[in-house]
């Protein structure tokens, strides 16, 4: 408990009717509808103009309607149609982005998982708050320039995809650069990236037990991204930066990864302070969220992102992982959002995973 509500005549009617499983087709789109529709619920596509062709090339996660709307901004006009079909909104990683924080977090309809989360994860300040006091590692903040030790990454406010981020092997080469925005100095930690993608079902009472829970790790990626993971084959970067060639970190694909077996407790540890954290602060988080840092050679992992919804890295596998198919054979994150919307349904518990 602890979310605030839907409220309780629509929960309740969500448990006499199918509900249908809608979200923007966009991001993970493909791999929510058919894990949707593998446990058995009709599945509803918005989009923004005219359904994109690209779902016929995919029969199995085609959705089985669609609903357009002009703008994704526009996604409020459409919220009493989407009512009216009983729809359970699935939040991606690029909905929030695309429909915009206030339009989401005002939107007239059911949606999976706690709307509060955003304002702990659209904010750099309150999410190292939260991760921080959960006593997980970051990278380190430099208030100040003259602090420096060591590398940094200039990170301004809002960036996507790292667009801009400046980088500096130390404080000399940092003095010489003038930030163009609000923006906060890091600690470049030095290591391997691990984007890990964790499920929190506060309805199982199974598995990993964390708050009234339980966690589970359904798979791992590392994120390809342009151009800095190319960047290195140019050679310096001094000689870089005179030939006007700046580092961006513009995700472009991803890879699947795993952990060594023995860092599987640390990765777990980190994961759950953070639920435990995120259930103090506001009711918690609820179903699959992403643990995205760095692990050093000190065995050290390094967090410089949570994101708390389904990540683009999960579609890796819509037929299951190393790690989701000890839980159930194919198990796709997106089937598990679904069999965990069935779960609430059936236990009469809706109230506790939708928002
Ligand atoms: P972010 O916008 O925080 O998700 O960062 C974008 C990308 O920058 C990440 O995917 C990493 O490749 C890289 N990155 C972010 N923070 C750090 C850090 N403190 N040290 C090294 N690389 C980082």
């Amino acid at each position: 408990m602890g979310i605030p509500l839907a409220s309780e005549s629509r929960l309740a009617s969500l448990e006499k009717r199918t509900p249908t499983i809608a979200t923007l087709c966009s991001h993970s789109s493909l791999q929510i509808f058919h894990g949707a529709r593998a446990v058995g619920f009709p599945t509803l596509g918005i989009s923004v103009g005219p359904p994109p062709k690209f779902y016929d090339a995919f029969p199995l996660a085609r959705p089985d309607r669609f609903l357009s709307v002009p703008r994704a901004k526009d996604l409020p006009s459409a919220a009493e149609k989407l009512r009216a079909e009983g729809a359970i909104v699935i939040p991606h990683g690029s909905f929030v982005e695309y429909v915009g924080a206030q339009t989401f977090a005002d939107l007239d309809v059911p949606v999976f998982g706690n709307r509060a989360v955003l304002a702990w994860e659209s904010d750099r300040e309150k999410e190292r708050e939260w991760l921080e006091s959960a006593g997980v590692l970051m990278p380190r903040r430099y208030e100040n320039p003259s602090e420096v030790d060591g590398p940094v990454i200039v990170k301004y406010y809002g960036a996507k995809g790292g667009k801009g981020f400046f980088l500096a092997k130390n404080r000399e080469a940092l003095e010489g650069f003038t930030p163009s925005g609000p923006h906060v100095i890091q600690e470049y930690v030095l290591g391997t990236r691990y984007y890990m993608h964790f499920f929190y079902s506060p309805l199982s009472d199974r598995g990993y037990r964390v708050g009234h829970g339980s966690l589970e790790l359904l798979g791992m990626d590392r994120r390809d991204e342009a151009n800095i993971d190319e960047l290195y084959k140019l050679g310096a970067e001094e000689e870089l930066l005179k030939a006007g060639i700046r580092p961006t970190f513009v995700v472009t694909g991803n890879v699947p990864v795993i952990l060594r077996e023995s860092l599987l407790p640390s990765a777990f540890d980190v994961a759950a302070r953070i639920v435990e954290r995120s259930i103090e602060l506001f009711g918690g988080m609820v179903g699959p969220f992403c643990v995205e840092g760095i692990m050093t050679e000190r065995l050290e992992f390094k967090v410089f992102e949570v994101s708390t919804r389904i990540v683009a890295g999960t579609n890796l596998f819509i037929s299951g992982s190393p790690y989701s198919d000890l839980l159930e054979p194919g198990l796709s994150t997106g089937k598990r959002i679904a069999q965990e919307i069935e779960r609430g349904r059936s236990e009469h518990r809706l109230a506790e995973i939708l928002s």
